[in-house]
C-alpha cells in the first residue's frame, strides 16, 4: 500500500452515508440485539464494540492507518505518548527483570525506569546506546527488554537498530522503540527487527499542538497482550474527538514532514555560519557523527534539533531565549509553529555544559523569517552580561 492509499480511504470503510470525513463516535457504550451477541462481546473485548474504554470506531480508523504506515500488523491508541510508553514496557516486565534503556530518552520515560519501576523491583541499566557493546556488555540472564529512542530528542544520538535487534532476538529480549522524532514516514523500526514501536502522537502525528495522544504499534499478538493487561487495567484511553484530531493531522503528515525538513536544513545552513554556535545536533547534518547511520536507517529528518551555544554566562542564554519573536518558548513540538527550549530552563544548575544546549523546533513558517528571528537572538546574546 502506498502512502496515498493509507492516508486516503484505507480503514474508513463501513460508515453509513459514505462520509469523506470520518464521524466522531461520541458514545461510551454499544448495545446488542441478543444475549448471545452480548455474551460474545463481553468475552472478547479486544475485538468487540462494547465500551469505548476498549474500542471505538473513530480511534480504530487511526489505528489502522498508523499500523499500515509503520508496516506493522496492529496499533492501539492511548491517551498520551507516555501512557503508550508505560503500557508497552510494563506489559512485558515483572519483578526481578532487568531492562537496558538509553540514557537520554524522554524525561518521563527515564523516570519510569529509574523511579517508578523500581517499586516493582525491575532493575535498569542506562546506556548511551551509540555502540552495540552498550547492549551486549550489559545484558544479563534476567534482561528482558531494551528500550530505545533513536534519535534521542535532546542530544540526537542514534542506535544501530538492525545490529541491536539481531542481538536481542538471539537472546530473546524484547525491543521497544520510541519513534516519535522520525515519524512512521521516515523510520520503520519494525522492518529493522524492532518488536514494538511507540509514538507520542501529540507531536507530528497530531501535528497542530492541539491534542495529547500516544500509540503502540506491533504484532497483533503483542498488541492483544498489551490491550488485555496495561491498556484495559490502567485505562489510559483516548477519546473519540482526540482520535478524530489525529486523523485530521495524519491527512497532511507527508506534506508537513517534507516542509519541516526543508526548513530545518535551511536554518542549519545559516547556523553553521554563526560563531556563537558550538555544535549542531541533527542526524541529517553532514557533520553529525552518525550521519551515515542516519541515512541508512531513516528516510529523512524532522524539524527538531539542538544547538550548543558558546555561552560564557547564564545571562547570555536567558537573553538569547527572550529575544525570539516568532519562535515560541514552549515544550513539546511537532506543530505548525517553531519553538525554543533551553536545557537551562529545566533546572537551576547554572551554566553547566549541558545547560548550553538549546533545542529548536523548526515549524512551517517562512524560513527566512525564522533565520531573522535567530539573528535577533544571537545579537541579544552578544549584548548580554558576561
Ligand atoms: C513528548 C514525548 C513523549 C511523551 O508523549 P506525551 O504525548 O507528551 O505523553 C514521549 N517520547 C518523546 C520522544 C516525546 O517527545
Amino acid at each position: 500500500m502506498n502512502i496515498t492509499e493509507i492516508l486516503h480511504s484505507y480503514g474508513e470503510e463501513g460508515f453509513s452515508y459514505n462520509p469523506v470525513s470520518v464521524p466522531i463516535y461520541e458514545t461510551s457504550i454499544f448495545s446488542f440485539k441478543s444475549f448471545e451477541e452480548f455474551q460474545n462481546s463481553l468475552l472478547n473485548e479486544f475485538e468487540a464494540h462494547l465500551y469505548s474504554r476498549g474500542k471505538n470506531p473513530t480511534a480504530e480508523v487511526v489505528e489502522k492507518k498508523i499500523a499500515a504506515l509503520e508496516k506493522a500488523e496492529d496499533a492501539k491508541l492511548f491517551a498520551s505518548g507516555i501512557a503508550a510508553v508505560s503500557a508497552a514496557t510494563m506489559a512485558f516486565l515483572k519483578s526481578g527483570d532487568h531492562v537496558i534503556c538509553v540514557k537520554d530518552a524522554y524525561g518521563w520515560t527515564n523516570k519510569l525506569f529509574s523511579q517508578y519501576l523500581k517499586r516493582f523491583e525491575v532493575e535498569v541499566t542506562f546506556v548511551e546506546g551509540t555502540n552495540l557493546e552498550d547492549f551486549t556488555r550489559n545484558t544479563k540472564p534476567n534482561t528482558k527488554l531494551f528500550f530505545l529512542e533513536s534519535p534521542t530528542t535532546f542530544t540526537f544520538q542514534l542506535q544501530d537498530l538492525s545490529a541491536i535487534t539481531k542481538f536481542a532476538k538471539e537472546n530473546r529480549i524484547k525491543t521497544v522503540i520510541d519513534n516519535t522524532w522520525a515519524t512512521p514516514l521516515y523510520q520503520n523500526p519494525i522492518e529493522l527487527g524492532v518488536d514494538i514501536v511507540v509514538h507520542s502522537a501529540s507531536k507530528y502525528i497530531g501535528g497542530h499542538s492541539d491534542v495529547v495522544a500516544g500509540v503502540v504499534v506491533g504484532k497483533s499478538e503483542d498488541i492483544r497482550h498489551i490491550f488485555n493487561t496495561e491498556f484495559m487495567n490502567i485505562g489510559a484511553t483516548i477519546g473519540p474527538f482526540e482520535s478524530w484530531l489525529l486523523l485530521r493531522g495524519l491527512r497532511t503528515i507527508h506534506v508537513r514532514m517534507k516542509k519541516h525538513m526543508e526548513n530545518t536544513l535551511k536554518v542549519i545552513e545559516y547556523l553553521q555560519t554563526v560563531p556563537q554556535v558550538d555544535e549542531i545536533y541533527y542526524p541529517f547534518y553532514a557533520k553529525h557523527p552518525q550521519y551515515e547511520l542516519a541515512k541508512k536507517q531513516m528516510k529523512g529528518g524532522s524539524g527538531l534539533f539542538s544547538i550548543k551555544l558558546k555561552a560564557q554566562s547564564l545571562q547570555q542564554i536567558v537573553a538569547f531565549t527572550n529575544a525570539f519573536r516568532i519562535f515560541r518558548r514552549a515544550v513539546s513540538w511537532g506543530g505548525y509553529e517553531s519553538l525554543v527550549i533551553p536545557y537551562a530552563a529545566t533546572n537551576r544548575d547554572g551554566l553547566t555544559e549541558k545547560n548550553k544546549i538549546v533545542r529548536l523546533h523548526i515549524g512551517l513558517e517562512d524560513p527566512e523569517l525564522l533565520i531573522e528571528d535567530l539573528q535577533r537572538a544571537f545579537e541579544a546574546m552578544k549584548k548580554a552580561k558576561l
